[in-house]
């Protein structure tokens, strides 16, 4: 007789070896030709909706490591919300306008040739192309949602709504003209964006300028009474002197009051400058003899009131942290029309924005004595000028990096413009703003305390960009009375040309096809008009998709806003501003943020480093599945590494997932779950123990997932996979699956605990491994159409037994102890395979015999041994034991009688039977039993 054949072996489809990369694009078509997505909207229609809005991406090149993560996360919560019974739409979208697609076609194709309109609609593809692009790559990802009707910014729906929220934040009077410094260049008369400047060496004065300190500052310190002060100054661009409206100190230093006598008067003067650097800048000046009078704190100089060396103006102290001390006093001449960081301090101290500079770099009629000179010719009169008056203690001239214009090549200067705002004070939008970030739930929790901090600082935003690709400021001007004009009625004719023709019809045509007929000028009465040309900040197109996005296709707010640290500056803060002006309240409730993606040491990734890991490449060597186990891994709170030594991490903990569940499908092939399943109480107690870990594991891996720790996820069910199943479970119930009969009730028990088990486990994993869990799903007894289709699994309180756990863990903690010992008398080569032995237990206390004795029968499987004896008797001094177990010693022997050629287990019994001379007779009686029509060989 083929004994063989009365053995119930594994069986199963489901191969070891995963090959994703290959396997993984036929799920994904699977999902896509059954139309999973809308059978889940279908599936969960009139259900509570929960609401992630998707972030956009720029689209200007394939993803990078760092849209994977984000995509991977949202992801996950959108399964897993989605399994919890909630409509979870996932409607993904891309940021289409702006300089990151501008630049990148500039840089392909050279702006020089194109005309504006032709290089819109350059962009308008560029951007195009790269959606589709990118849509592939996130849908590579096993990313579920509306792929084929994302949002996009540059779409007509979309932008007109832009230009229909701009003018309602008009029409509430937050949007203003002011004045901000940006590059200029003179010679080409026109603003540079940061990117179309060049650094390069340049040849400057520098100087060293005292500002006379006109308070009283013995209220400070006693020593300073009756002194003459002034703060030191350094510069290298003399010409913007006379915008000097402050000097900034850092409120973080300390600041020494330096006596000396200065220059040919040898009148003794008090020199104002930071601490530590007073030995460098007093020799810088040549005063090598000085006397350090007192130190203050720089906070406390804020307000102090000084005058401007050689024009009639009062110059305040300010406070700034961009003040640093590595060149020049630590006091840095302030003019808000001329540089970005003195704009920024200019703004909170709402000093004027003064910028005496025309649009070919000559100074002003309002500036006396220097008008009409070019800005770097009049470098040398304002420095004869500082001699006259005695306010320069020395000149020097030194090559440094100074922008430069990118097309004619001539240095630029810092030039304040009118641009556009949004006044973040109007309307209390600030503190309406800070309160309501108190409402909303910031995960991790530090990312409250960040945005407060930016918000509560930041000046108002500049929304005017002077480019080409992106929606045009729907302003007009009046040639007459150089008005700009906005009123509501002139919005709304552009708003519906928009939604027409998208933002190319503002550009393409002429004021008067615009403009409702017999329009005139409020002001003057003119009907002669001009367009504005800047266009809008990007960041208020995506700003704006509460309103073109969630008010129109979702809902509002969104429950989930989830995107990288790096958007409370960006987005979370643009969305939230526009959201707190128009509706009075936050566009999301809950806002998580995840770190950045670095390397295996933790460095930055960069091409120069040639340290980067595409996604892309990970998917192609590994599959997308490890990718998504290792962002699960990760704690994403901070940032994250990846290297290949940790994606082979990934894959060898995805494979022992991989065969753990593999072998639980091998072991239910048979298995009809609606016809074999046997009750709880015929189930073996170490089934039933393995129910009650897996009702333990579910809220475990549920509360993990409602609280966004995927990494808690990843280790519970990674740790149930590999102790509570592979290495105990699992192990303990091959004898019984493959030895005791196909349809015998041990193995019935066995394998209706396999198979809740795996169709939990399953679920569970669900979010996570999308394509692996899908692949086991389809290989399970009567598979629905999608795992992702299934309810969360909820716990059965029918199978929790803490009674039986508390047992179990004594008995599997003895386990522990006899496979010591048999790993011992494996390396003394007594034994091979375990069942070759027989285990002596000596009890040293008659508690744990009683124990032990209740479980006698099992003891063989428990241990996966042919024989096992119990005794309280004393042990013979070779037994082992273990330091973790007193009371138990354990002596290995070899088992009596003869191995079973079906079962492998050793019985003395082996031979006693003739029709079966070669079975133990455990074998033969589950041979007579469920095979005794296979004839004898
Ligand atoms: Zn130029
Ligand atoms: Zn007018
Ligand atoms: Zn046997």
């Amino acid at each position: 007789m083929d004994y063989d054949k009365t053995l119930s072996l594994p069986r199963t489809n489901f191969p070891m070896r995963a090959n994703l990369p290959q396997r993984e694009p036929e799920i994904q078509r699977f999902w896509e030709e059954m139309g999973l997505y809308k059978m889940l909207r279908e599936k969960s229609q009139g259900k509570q909706r929960y609401i992630l809005h998707d972030g956009p991406p720029y689209a200007n090149g394939d993803i990078h490591i760092g849209h994977a993560l984000n995509k991977i996360l949202k992801d996950i919560v959108v399964k897993y919300k989605s399994m919890q019974g909630f409509d979870v739409p996932y409607l993904p979208g891309w940021d289409c306008h702006g300089l990151p697609v501008e630049h990148e076609v500039v840089q392909n194709i050279g702006r020089k040739n194109l005309s504006r309109s032709e290089l819109r609609r350059e962009c308008r593809e560029f951007a195009a192309r790269y959606i589709n692009v990118q849509r592939e790559q996130f849908k590579r990802l096993g990313v579920l949602g509306d792929w084929d009707n994302p949002y996009q910014t540059f779409d007509f729906e979309y932008e007109a709504k832009v230009i229909e929220v701009f003018s309602q934040l008009m029409e509430r009077g937050f949007i203003y003209r002011g004045l901000k410094p940006i590059h200029w260049c003179s010679q080409c008369k026109t603003a540079l964006a940061e990117a179309e400047v060049e650094y390069m060496d340049k040849v400057s004065p520098s100087v060293y300028v005292k500002f006379k300190v006109t308070d009283d500052l013995s209220r400070l310190s006693d020593r300073l009474a009756g002194q003459e002060v002034y703060i030191l100054v350094w510069t290298t661009t003399p010409w913007t002197l006379p915008a000097n409206l402050a000097i900034a100190l850092n409120p973080r230093f300390r600041y020494s009051a330096v006596r000396c006598v200065v220059g040919m008067s040898q009148k003794a003067q008090t020199l104002l400058m930071a601490e530590d650097i007073v030995g460098t800048n007093m020799a810088n000046i040549g005063m090598a003899d000085h006397e350090v009078l007192c130190t203050l704190e720089g906070r406390v100089l804020e307000g102090i009131k000084c005058v401007h060396p050689f024009i009639e103006r009062e110059v305040p102290v300010v406070l700034g942290d961009h003040v640093s001390r590595d060149e020049g006093t630590g006091c840095v001449h302030t003019a808000p029309g001329h540089g970005q960081e003195d704009y920024e301090v200019g703004l909170k101290y709402k000093l004027p924005m003064l910028s005496p500079v025309d649009d070919s770099g000559q100074f002003t009629s309002d500036v006396e004595g220097f008008a009409g000179l070019n800005v770097f010719a009049a470098n040398e009169p304002i420095i004869k000028r500082l001699m006259e008056v005695g306010a320069l203690l020395h000149l020097e001239e030194g090559s440094h990096s100074y922008p430069h214009c990118w097309r004619c090549k001539s240095p630029v200067i810092f030039r304040a413009t009118p641009q556009w705002f949004i006044s973040i004070d109007k309307n209390d939008l600030r503190k309406r703003a800070l309160k309501a970030i108190d409402q909303v739930e910031w995960i991790p929790r530090w990312g409250m305390e960040r945005i407060r901090g930016m918000i509560g600082s930041r000046p108002d935003w500049c929304i005017s960009r002077q480019r080409a690709w992106g929606v045009p400021i729907p302003v007009f001007h009046c040639q007459e009375c150089n008005s700009p004009l906005a009123s509501h009625e002139a919005l709304e004719s552009v708003k519906s040309l928009v939604s027409k023709e998208g933002t190319e019809g503002w550009f393409a045509r002429d004021v008067h096809e615009i403009l409702p007929e017999g329009f005139r000028c409020p002001q003057c009465g003119s009907t002669n008009f001009r367009k504005e040309t800047d266009i809008l900040d990007v960041w208020l197109d995506s700003g704006l998709s509460w309103a073109c996005v969630l008010e129109k296709d979702l809902a509002f707010p969104a429950d989930l806003y989830l995107e990288g640290s790096d958007q409370h500056r960006g987005w979370f803060q643009s969305s939230l501003l526009t959201s707190m002006a128009v509706k009075g309240s936050p566009s999301f409730r809950s806002v998580l943020t995840h770190g950045f993606v670095m390397d295996g040491r933790g460095r930055k990734m960069s091409k120069s480093a040639g340290n980067v890991i595409a996604p892309q490449e990970v998917i192609r060597k590994f599959g997308a599945d490890i990718l998504r186990l290792w962002v699960a891994s990760e704690d994403y709170r901070e940032d994250l590494r990846i290297s290949e030594g940790i994606l082979k991490q990934m894959a060898e903990a995805y494979r022992r997932i991989r065969n753990t569940c593999k072998f639980m499908l091998g072991n239910i092939f048979d298995f009809d779950p609606s016809i074999d399943r046997m009750e709880y109480k015929e189930l073996l107690e170490i089934d039933r123990w393995a129910l009650h870990r897996l009702q333990k594991l579910i809220p475990e891996v549920t509360k993990a997932y409602q609280e966004f720790d995927f990494h808690s996820v990843f280790r519970a069910v990674r740790n149930f996979c590999t102790i509570d199943m592979s290495s105990l479970y699992l192990d303990i119930l091959k004898d019984r699956l493959y030895t005791w009969g196909g349809p015998s009730p041990g193995r019935r028990a066995a394998q209706r605990a396999l198979y809740e088990i795996l169709d939990v486990l399953v679920r569970l994993m669900a979010p996570l491994l999308a394509f692996t869990a899908e692949e086991i799903y389809q290989q399970m007894p009567h598979p629905g159409q999608s795992v992702h289709l299934n309810d969360w699994p909820k716990v059965d309180e029918g199978l929790l037994n803490p009674r039986l756990e508390t047992k179990w863990t004594r008995l599997l903690k003895i386990r522990d102890v006899v496979t010591k010992a048999l790993e011992l008398a494996r390396k003394a080569k007594l034994i091979g395979n375990s069942l070759e032995a027989k285990v002596s237990m000596y009890c040293q206390y008659s508690g744990l015999y009683d124990f032990l004795s209740e479980y006698e029968a099992q003891h063989p499987t428990i241990f996966i041994v042919s024989q096992v004896s119990l005794s309280n008797e004393s042990a013979p001094a070779e037994a082992y034991q273990s330091p973790d177990m007193k009371g138990l010693k354990v002596l290995i022997t070899r088992a009596s009688g003869r191995k079973c050629q079906r079962c492998w287990n050793y019985s003395p019994q082996v031979g006693a039977n003739t029709k079966h001379p070669s079975l133990c007779p455990r074998c033969i009686e589950v041979i007579d039993k469920y095979y005794n029509k296979l004839e004898p060989r």
